[in-house]
């Protein structure tokens, strides 16, 4: 069950990372994604040939308690807020890499069964 000097060099630089991350206090789940809309208005420049839609507007969603939720966002919090998505993304990854090492020292158990 003891770490390879590897995997202790790989944990503590995850640690490391995970640390900054949570520091920083910038950490958002979800996507922001910008949307451009057509109203469907005859007439309207969103209905003309090319169709210039409405727009960019930007929009934060994320899932809570397993439904999407949606919050409107200006341009401006758009770029500044996109950063603490890329953040959360980050410590996914992380911690995803944590529980490979995990799982490689399960498997490398001697007591660990191996598959028939
Ligand atoms: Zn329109």
């Amino acid at each position: 069950m003891g770490l390879t000097s590897a995997q202790e060099d790989e944990a503590r630089r995850i640690a490391t990372e995970l640390a900054e991350l949570a520091a920083s206090g910038k950490v958002l789940p979800g996507s922001i994604a910008e949307r451009r809309t057509h109203c469907g208005r005859a007439g309207c420049r969103c209905m003309a040939n090319p169709p210039q839609p409405h727009g960019p507007y930007f929009q934060w969603t994320r899932k809570v308690a397993s439904k999407t939720v949606g919050r409107w966002l200006s341009a401006e919090q758009a770029a500044d807020y996109r950063v603490f998505i890329e953040n959360d993304r980050r410590m996914h990854e992380l911690l995803a890499r944590l529980e490979a090492i995990g799982a490689d020292l399960l498997e490398a158990d001697p007591r660990t069964r191996r598959r028939v």
